[in-house]
């Protein structure tokens, strides 16, 4: 088996090595990671310049590819002629905090096994629910398990068949791997913090963004819930935005030719 493992954290990042280093024994392990921090990109791709990689060579990242560039970045090129072959799995994370509700939406680490998904290669992304690695070797082993889980499941699936997403919120617990693990949808998040607004050194008035919203829908069923029950939170996640719901509204206010 082939692995191809990225991250939106950068190269560097403890989460990555740790899940990394959890896939031993798998088969063979791609490391292809962004150069800096690319957390909250998205599925962005660096189109106006090109991009470079360079082989890692210092402890727990030897032999990590390394791009300049975003984290969709990572997994396109790897996936499009960096790697020999095509991989039986994309991996992504552990990444330095949650991403559930609408962070899946912002999320480079979720954008990154969404890249995977997208080429048709089945693929899991993994975050820690509090950032600051606490305990990451214990999530690395709930992700380990989690990915033998799917192994056992039979094989994946391959080249044009149907691929999965799976979006894995992990709680930042000594015990993380005999936690229960639970299947939930996305909950929704408040709208985000305002803008923080500051004066630079020269003078010029700048903006943060601010922090995400809490959680808004986080009942029963949410990954927001079942992380708050100290759960491991597992969502199947899918890329149609259509609002199929909506659709025959619109189509009564708007449409002014017959359906195609
Ligand atoms: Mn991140």
């Amino acid at each position: 088996m082939h692995i191809l493992i990225a991250n939106d954290d950068g190269y560097l990042a403890p989460g990555l090595a740790a899940l990394v280093q959890a896939c031993e024994g798998l088969g063979q392990i791609s490391v292809v990671a962004p150069e800096q921090n690319a957390s909250g990109t998205s599925n962005a791709l660096t189109l106006s310049r090109p991009l470079s990689v360079f082989l890692a060579r210092g402890e727990h990242v030897k032999g990590f590819h390394v791009i300049n560039g975003t984290p969709s970045d990572c997994v396109h090129l790897a996936l499009t002629g960096l790697l020999p072959q095509r991989p039986d799995l994309v991996l992504s994370g552990i990444n330095n905090g949650a991403n559930m509700g609408d962070d899946t939406l912002y999320s480079g680490t979720v954008a990154a096994a969404m890249e995977g998904y997208l080429f048709g290669v089945p693929a899991i992304a993994f975050s820690q629910a509090e950032k600051g690695w606490g305990e990451i070797d214990a999530a690395a082993a709930a992700a380990r398990a989690v990915i033998d889980q799917v192994l056992a499941l039979g094989p994946l699936p391959a080249a044009g068949q149907t691929p999965f997403l799976l979006n894995v919120n992990i709680p930042n617990r000594a015990d993380a791997a005999r936690l229960p693990r639970v299947v939930t949808r996305l909950g929704r998040r408040h709208a985000s913090e305002a803008v923080i607004r500051q004066t630079s050194p020269r003078g010029e008035v700048i903006y943060w963004i601010g922090p995400a919203g809490d959680a808004r829908e986080a009942g029963e069923g949410t990954d927001f819930h079942a992380v708050a029950q100290g759960c491991v939170s597992i969502t199947p996640l899918q890329v149609d935005l259509t609002d199929h719901a909506s659709r025959s509204h619109w189509a009564g206010a708007l449409a002014t030719g017959a359906a195609v």
